[in-house]
């Protein structure tokens, strides 16, 4: 299997879909709504990945529904695996054996045909605490990206970050793990700046400038949405662009699904189609996009719409 660098220079990478949401909804995650109100990182926040010791089945089947529509990366399912997020929703104590058993799950699944990589996502310490715990968000992120390492990720997809200070310590953590990472910033209610004021060009630009191989945006848009930030992103790097989007409408005045009413328990109410991720597959390679996927919302129906788009576009 020929390494994420090389994939990325030979060609569009198709990576997968979206775990978290799937999974809720398969119910195997815990979404934490008849609790708390979801989406505000002030809560346990839960949609935690401790399915990978609990129901460790479930996950391999959609490890092996996105492999046999044409992913040739799977991620671990490790997003929100730091001890602090772990903590929060109750599994703080089993932080190493749910990364370990994430990452021998993919890999099990993934053979000699996809490469594996480690999810590793904001702490929310940051939209808890403030920006003075970022030293405390690089202990965490260093911690997990250790043991992804030491399980065997072939490179990691650093995603799902909304302060670009967090994403820029994450990027040193991965260097200091001699990592390659691809990183992608997620941007709400609006499109024009990241939590902490950034445009889409300047996070390019830094997330960069701090040795990402490819850089780009996840989650909160459909592709349509998403794809004027792409463009400002493209403008400013010459890196190959990662977009994961998410399945959802969002609406000219909230361009962020996870800040509109019907997440999480309505979101069938907004689902985009299919279609959309055939036309954002077939525009990967005129826009630049060297590594494209899907995030919340993208079962494996979605990533074939993405490989039957880029095999259109070509
Ligand atoms: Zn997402």
């Amino acid at each position: 299997m020929k390494n994420i660098t090389t994939l990325l220079k030979e060609g569009v990478v198709l990576g997968d879909g979206g775990y978290l949401i799937e999974l809720e909804r398969r119910g195997y995650v815990d979404s934490g709504s008849r609790r708390e109100k979801v989406g505000t990182g002030k809560g346990s926040g839960q949609f935690t990945p401790e399915v990978a010791i609990q129901h460790p089945d479930a996950l391999r089947e959609l490890h092996r529904e996105f492999l046999n529509a044409g992913s040739q990366v799977l991620q671990a399912l490790t997003f929100f695996g730091t001890r602090e997020k772990l903590n929060r929703a109750g599994y703080g104590a089993d932080t190493e054996r749910i990364n370990s058993a994430a990452v021998k799950l993919a890999k099990e699944v993934a053979g000699d045909r996809a490469l594996v990589a480690g999810s590793v996502s904001r702490t929310q310490l940051t939209e808890r605490e403030g920006m003075e715990s970022l030293g405390k968000s690089r202990d965490h992120i260093a911690e997990q990206i250790r043991l992804l390492k030491d399980a065997g990720v072939d490179f990691l997809i650093l995603e799902t970050f909304f302060h670009l200070a967090e994403m820029k310590l994450a990027l040193e953590c991965a260097a200091a793990a001699s990592l390659p990472a691809v990183a992608t910033m997620s941007f709400r209610p609006l499109i024009t700046h990241c939590t902490d004021g950034h445009t889409p060009a300047e996070c390019a630009r830094v997330m960069a400038d701090s040795g990402a191989i490819a850089v780009g945006a996840n989650c909160e848009q459909d592709p349509e949405r998403m794809l004027p930030l792409l463009r400002e992103m493209r403008a400013a790097t010459s890196l190959p662009l990662a977009a994961q989007p998410a399945a959802f409408h969002t609406t000219p005045a909230c361009h962020s699904f996870t800040r509109l009413p019907a997440f999480p328990d309505e979101l069938e109410t907004i689902q985009v189609s299919r279609g959309a991720f055939q036309e954002f597959g077939k525009a990967a390679r005129p826009e630049g996009i060297g590594y494209l996927g899907g995030c919340c919302g993208c079962n494996a129906a979605y990533i074939r719409a993405l490989k039957v788009g880029l095999t259109n576009g070509q």
